[in-house]
């Protein structure tokens, strides 16, 4: 029977498992491990209920326009689990010149599709606002190279832009610095607009032009918004993932040191305290710098190229508050905090008013500071009582929040988001080459083509589904050569 190792139990680890296992279960010849080194699976997907609340660890949401997570959810028996976000609180500030400011209405990405509310808007001066209007007349850039996002963003619509739009609300994201972040990488969409439309403005308002209304919701079926998530938090996803695989067929706790190439096609993989396994394929999910200490002893190459891919560290902090003890609304997501404000902390979500049910009641509310990023790593390594400190300090800066917590839980996420820097393509696709010549062997997660949920769900089943086709195909080789 063949074997298939599976290194890592994220999402992206997972949905290649859980392909693996439907194949054995329709009847497949194959066997799979799936190994772990912590002693849960979900990797950065993490949920906890803490005294009633719903606490996000790690990612809170998923994009609604990519449709990868309904699918799994639907395929999992889960759809009904999906959760719209409060749409009544949907808005967003931006900290700015000291105060919070709305992000106008009609703010489609980086720009404004609609006039008036823009025009009116206090966070950009009116010097910044004449020069996102040049957007409209200054020529694409048809030379083909990669830019970083800061520089693209500066060039369209400007410095202010950049600074009080596009580094909090987009850089933000991906906890990335913009003079570091790929264009092509991140955000090509915008290389497309560019291209068709000459201009951002432009391409925004067609975008708003084809935008199809908002549909109620069918019945039994969630309202369908930009952020979506699942009732019982995106752990719901991975828990019901984990439920489906065979238990024998998960390690947890177990850390892979290495594989090797051999003997014949196969490969070897070495596990801590455990003897060698022999697979004949082996799916690597770990992220990109664990995976490069993995393959250097088998390829070097690849190994360079893995560990070329930055990683920023970041941390949570999630507060729960009675609501008496807060004295203004919390009427919105959240807001974000532009690096240029050097504050110490990069956005706060609103985490009971963007979705219901997590809190224990209405007497309460869960809020979530985000800590960190590639400009301010270091603030992560304090001990959890500083940290807290700081970002109660900082809450009362921002928002006049004087309140203690009746919850707290801080999250670090050490190199735990991949930046996808200029020259990332290059790198993925000499990983991509070194693969290639290295059949039966796959790398993939989300530090190479996609940090989103849905992409790592769609990256890890594709890959899955290489694997079974791939070892189909030696099958049929090794039985036309009379090996077995
Ligand atoms: C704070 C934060 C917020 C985020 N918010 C969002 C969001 O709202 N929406 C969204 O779509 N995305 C979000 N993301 C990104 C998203 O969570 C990740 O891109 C995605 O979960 C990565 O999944 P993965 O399986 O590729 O990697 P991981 O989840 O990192 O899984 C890899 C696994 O490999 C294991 N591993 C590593 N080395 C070894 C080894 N040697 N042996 C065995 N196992 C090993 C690790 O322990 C880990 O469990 C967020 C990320 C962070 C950090």
């Amino acid at each position: 029977m063949k074997k298939v190792v599976v290194i890592g139990g994220g999402i992206t680890g997972l949905s290649a498992a859980y392909i693996l296992q439907k194949a054995r279960e329709s009847g497949e010849k194959i066997d799979y491990l799936l190994v772990e080194k912590d002693s849960r699976l979900g990797g950065k997907i993490l949920t906890e209920k803490i005294d009633g609340y719903i606490v996000e660890g790690g990612p809170d949401c998923f994009l609604s326009e990519k449709p990868w997570v309904a699918q799994m959810a639907r395929e999992l028996g889960i759809e009904h689990r999906l959760m719209g976000s409060n749409e009544a609180s949907k808005r967003t500030y931006v900290y700015a010149d000291r105060r919070l400011n709305k992000l106008p209405d009609g703010l489609m990405g980086l720009v404004p599709t609609k006039l008036i509310p823009f025009a009116f808007s206090p966070l950009i001066s009116w010097p910044g606002k004449i020069r996102m209007a040049f957007d409209l007349f200054i020529p694409p850039n048809r030379t083909g190279e990669d830019e970083t996002l800061g520089s693209f963003v500066t060039r369209r619509l400007g410095k202010e832009a950049l600074d009080k739009i596009a580094e909090p609300l987009i850089g933000g994201i991906h906890a990335g610095d913009p003079d570091q972040m790929s264009l092509k990488a991140s955000f090509p969409r915008f290389i497309q607009m560019e291209q068709k439309y000459g201009s951002l403005i432009r391409a925004m308002l067609a975008a708003r032009k084809n935008t199809p209304k908002p549909k109620p919701a069918e019945p039994g079926k969630a309202q369908k918004t930009f952020f979506m998530t699942f009732i019982g938090g995106m752990g719901e996803l991975t828990d019901t993932i984990t439920e489906k695989l065979d238990k024998s067929k998960v390690l947890t706790g177990k850390t892979v040191t290495k594989v090797e190439k051999g003997p014949g096609e196969k490969y070897t993989v070495y596990i801590d305290g455990l003897e060698p396994i022999e697979a004949d394929a082996v799916i690597l999910t770990a992220p990109a710098h664990e995976a490069a200490e993995i393959v250097r002893e088998f390829d070097k190459v690849m190994a360079d190229n893995l560990a070329g891919i930055p990683q920023a560290t970041s941390a949570t902090v999630n507060l729960a508050f009675r609501r008496s003890d807060i004295h203004k609304p919390l009427d919105a997501f959240g807001f974000i905090v532009p690096i240029s404000e050097k504050r110490k902390i990069k956005a706060t979500t609103y985490s009971s008013s963007k979705w219901y049910y997590r809190t224990p009641g209405d007497d309460y509310v869960l809020i979530r500071a985000f800590v960190g990023g590639a400009k301010n790593q270091e603030l992560v390594f304090q001990d959890d009582e500083s940290m807290l400190k700081m970002v109660l300090n900082e809450l009362r800066d921002i928002v006049g929040l004087t309140a203690q917590p009746v919850m707290y839980k801080i999250y670090r996420w050490v190199k735990g988001m991949p930046q996808y820097t200029v020259g990332h393509l290059e790198r993925v696709a000499n990983i991509e080459a070194r693969t290639a010549a290295n059949p039966g062997f796959y790398v993939v997660g989300g530090s190479y083509r996609g940090v989103g949920i849905g992409d790592c769900i769609n990256v890890g089943s594709q890959a899955a589904e290489k694997t079974l086709a791939y070892l189909q195909n030696s099958g049929q080789r090794a039985a036309a050569s009379g090996e077995y």
